[in-house]
This record gives structure tokens, C-alpha cells and sequence, in this order.
């Protein structure tokens, strides 16, 4: 009966003493012993360490020394570093990799007593938008098993839907944070770029991966938030600024907010069931006060065509250090070197992985770098410079966060561009470096709906103090499939 509690729920029972760690710890275990044959929604589970830690927490507890996550239990998706602990990123790879160090979003949220149950299933290398690239396969939807549960967060994603965890952590290069949380009724939050340490959490594309939150509520995000944010000297990109706190402005009023409805999210290729769903969240807000204004993000079709440009050409640049020498997998007999590390490569990376790094490598060659990769820099700045244009006429802007709701598996796994597709009102986002978040905006075909709400730089607060008040008016985010009721 915890699973169906929210972290914010979860903190104040620990607080009164009506549950422990190690009770709360062992009931998540428990379902995921029970539920995820089926759903595969994690590479690893650390009980013996989770027990460990609970224990560990419920004695700092009992000493007086707890914070609002002391002895909470939550998943990590597998791209984060965890001493001594597997860290696959999904791929055959690093299948074999006990990382030495942990992640900086992970030894924060240890510092904050947090409860670490295991490691997420995902796409390879954090590259998918339905979890299909994984080496360990599949996740399934918790809302409906045939059904992708969306990417490259999916395991994290699922994993909170079916309640088998109360959240968990996630990154956000293209989508990847709000796309599964949309497919799978979950809210969650893609920080500034900057705002959380990429430390220790296995590159994808440098210059978009951001690490954040994927809970059942925005109140659950902004205390892990909290724990999350901050500067870290070992990331050069993190951002040295002050950290809100994201739990005290959740109640402020909305009352006059201007929110901006881009035109170019509503049009062809939106399904007609998200569609509905949103126009919907967007009159609960009108009803709440707010003001909406038609706005035009004028740029967004170059958003997809930039990001498979940037996002192949950093990738193949930083998953050049897998090469069979160091860590990771290496190929049985190599002859030579460069058999070494053709085969090690060819061996250890799935199909998606290499088609990126092809596509990223050639962007970047001497003759074709000013046509791909400058030009690709050049429209990135247009993209962001829409949204600055219009963070100057309104607070936030919404639209849908995926153009339908979850897909069937094997769906589009022969059409890499529909599936790329999957992140068109995501990946501009990314690109800009602003934060967004997607919450649960109802159901289209019994299938999950998200809303986006994306905000101006280190606007996390406002965003959860909008989706939070959205969250007081409608029960969405409370659903839980009926098979892990
Ligand atoms: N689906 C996008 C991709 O495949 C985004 C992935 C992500 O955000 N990590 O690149």
C-alpha cells in the first residue's frame, strides 16, 4: 500500500514515524520482484545495498539527523555512475562495467539519505525514444504491455508508472526525460541546461544532456530537485548560481500568468486524441486565471534536422573512448590493434548507436564540417533565439510533449525518422538549453497524455509552480494502471 503514495507522502509518514526505511524499502523491492519479469524496466536491483542504505537511514533518522528524503527508495536510470555497482547505459558495451566513482546526481542524493533500489533499463547509450535499443531489451508499458513506454528514460519512466518505484532519476538529450513521462503518465522535469552536474553521467551529446526528476507529482520533482541542482566544480558546463528552493513557491498564485500556445505544435502531425487532451489542460488554465496568447516559434521545423546533425556529431567525438582498450567490452583474439577495435566497436554497439556515430563522424569530416556542422550551430542559435523572443511576450509556453500517445513495439523500429519524430516538440528545448517538464494531461485511447510546459532560463520554480497548480485541480497524475493498482 506505499506504492500508491507519492514521495511527498512517503517523507511525511518516515517524519512520523508510522513507517521505516527498511519497511518502505523492502515493500518497493518486493514489487519489483513481483512486477518487472513483465515489464523489464530495470538493468540491476540493488537490495542488498538498498537494505544497507535504509538501514543506514533509519538510523540517521532515529538520531535526529534527517532531511525531507532520508530513507526514501528510488531507481537511477543506468547512465548515472554507481560505485560498485554495474553501469551498462543500456549497451553490450559497458555490460561489464562496475564503475569505480559515482555520478555527482547520485552522491548528492545519497548525501540526502536517498535509497538507491537499483538501475534503470534504457536505450543504448541514451539513443531511442521507445527504449527498443536497449541491449537488454524492451521496457514495457505499464498502461498497455504491447506498447513502447517511450525513451531514452523508459525504464525510469516505467518503473514509476507501475509504481514500482516511488520516482526516479533521469536525463533529458532530446526528450528523453519528458517524452517517457508523457507516454507513460508520469511528470517530469529537463532542468536548465547547467543547473545539474553532468558529472560521472555517461556522455551522449555534451552539449544537450541534462540530468532531472521523473516522479508521480511536480511537488515529488521539486524536492528531488533540491537535491539534484547545484554547481560542481567537475562540470565545466554546470552553472555556478544559487539553487531555489523548488518546494516554496509551488502554492504561489497563477493568477495572470501569460502563457504562450506556439503555433507550430499545434499543427499537422498532432493526433487528434493529444490534441483534445491538451486544448483541455490549456482551458483548466484559462479557468485558473491564466491568459493565453498565440505565439510562433517560427523555426521549429529545423529543430529534428539540427539535433540529428549536433547530437551524431558529439556523439561520435565522445563515444570514441569505448574503443576495447580501457573499460567495456573487448573482442575475443584480436589479431591487431585495429582488429581491437573494429571488432570491440562492431561487436559492442547495437545498430542505432552506429548509424549515429557514422552519421556524426561524417558531419564532422574536414569536407563536409561548414555544410553539416557549422551551419547546424548557426540554425541552433535561430531556434533559441525564437524562444527568447518569445519569453519576452509570456511566463511559459505549452503545447503537447509528444505528437501521439505510446506506440506499439516493433512499431517503427524500421523507420528511424518516424521515430525520431517522436521528440519534434522536445528537441528544440534541448537545443536552447531551457528547462521543461511534462505532466500527465489525461488520456487519449486509454493511453497517457502529457502536457509541456517549457520556461525561461533557472525557471524551474515557476514551471513546478505551474504544473504543481494544475496538479490541485486535476487528478491525472494519480492514476495508476490497473494491473499494478
Ligand atoms: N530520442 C532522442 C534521441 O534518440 C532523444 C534521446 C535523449 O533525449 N537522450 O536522440
Amino acid at each position: 500500500m506505499y506504492h500508491t503514495k507519492t514521495l511527498a507522502e512517503l517523507s511525511a509518514m518516515l517524519e512520523a514515524g508510522e513507517v521505516t526505511s527498511v519497511e518502505l524499502t523492502q515493500s518497493f523491492l518486493d514489487r519489483i520482484k513481483q512486477f518487472d519479469g513483465e515489464l523489464n524496466s530495470f538493468v540491476t536491483v540493488t537490495e542488498e545495498l538498498a537494505l544497507a542504505q535504509a538501514k543506514a537511514a533509519d538510523k540517521a533518522r532515529a538520531s535526529g539527523k534527517a532531511g525531507p528524503l532520508t530513507g526514501i527508495p528510488i531507481a537511477h536510470k543506468d547512465i548515472f555512475c554507481t560505485e560498485g555497482v554495474k553501469t551498462s547505459c543500456g549497451s553490450k558495451m559497458l555490460d561489464n562495467f562496475i564503475s569505480p566513482y559515482s555520478a555527482t546526481v547520485v552522491e548528492k542524493m545519497r548525501d540526502a539519505g536517498v535509497v538507491m533500489l537499483g538501475k534503470t533499463n534504457m536505450d543504448e547509450f541514451a539513443m531511442g525514444s521507445s527504449n527498443e535499443t536497449s541491449f537488454y531489451g524492451p521496457v514495457k508499458n505499464p498502461w498497455n504491455t504491447q506498447a513502447v513506454p517511450g525513451g531514452s528514460s523508459g525504464g525510469s519512466a516505467a518503473s514509476v508508472a507501475a509504481r514500482l518505484a516511488p520516482a526516479s532519476t533521469g536525463t533529458d538529450t532530446g526528450g528523453s526525460i519528458r517524452q517517457p513521462a508523457s507516454l507513460c503518465g508520469i511528470t517530469g522535469l529537463k532542468p536548465t541546461y547547467g543547473r545539474i552536474s553532468r558529472y560521472g553521467m555517461i556522455a551522449f551529446a555534451s552539449s544537450l544532456d541534462q540530468a532531472g526528476p521523473m516522479a508521480q507529482s511536480a511537488e515529488d520533482c521539486a524536492l528531488l530537485l533540491n537535491a539534484m541542482a547545484g554547481f560542481d566544480s567537475r562540470d565545466s558546463t554546470s552553472m555556478e548560481r544559487d539553487v531555489d528552493d523548488y518546494s516554496a513557491s509551488l502554492n504561489n498564485s497563477i493568477e495572470g500568468l501569460k502563457i504562450g500556445l506556439p503555433k507550430e505544435y499545434f499543427s499537422e502531425g498532432l493526433d487528434a486524441g493529444v490534441a483534445k487532451q491538451v486544448d483541455d489542460a490549456i482551458a483548466q488554465y484559462r479557468a485558473m486565471g491564466a491568459e493565453i496568447i498565440d505565439i510562433s516559434l517560427p523555426n521549429t521545423h529545423l529543430a529534428v534536422p539540427v539535433y540529428y546533425v549536433v547530437a551524431p556529431a558529439e556523439c561520435s567525438s565522445n563515444l570514441s573512448r569505448f574503443d576495447g582498450v580501457r573499460f567495456g567490452y573487448r573482442c575475443e583474439d584480436p589479431k591487431d590493434l585495429e582488429d581491437l577495435y573494429k571488432r570491440s566497436r562492431g561487436e559492442g554497439f547495437g545498430a542505432e548507436v552506429k548509424r549515429r556515430i557514422m552519421v556524426g563522424a561524417y558531419a564532422l569530416s574536414a569536407g563536409y564540417y561548414d555544410a553539416y556542422y557549422l551551419k547546424s550551430q548557426k540554425l541552433r542559435r535561430l531556434i533559441s533565439e525564437d524562444f527568447s523572443k518569445a519569453f519576452e511576450q509570456v511566463d511559459v509556453i505549452m503545447g503537447p510533449t509528444a505528437p501521439s500517445t505510446a506506440f506499439n513495439i516493433g512499431e517503427k523500429t524500421d523507420d528511424p525518422v518516424s521515430m525520431y519524430l517522436s521528440d519534434i516538440y522536445t528537441i528544440a528545448v534541448n537545443l536552447a538549453g531551457l528547462p521543461g517538464m511534462s505532466v500527465p494531461a489525461g488520456f487519449s485511447n486509454n493511453m497517457p497524455v502529457g502536457l509541456q510546459i517549457i520556461g525561461n532560463y533557472f525557471e524551474e520554480s515557476r514551471l513546478l509552480n505551474v504544473a504543481h497548480q494544475y496538479q490541485q485541480k486535476t487528478d491525472w497524475h494519480k492514476q495508476i494502471p490497473e494491473a499494478f493498482v
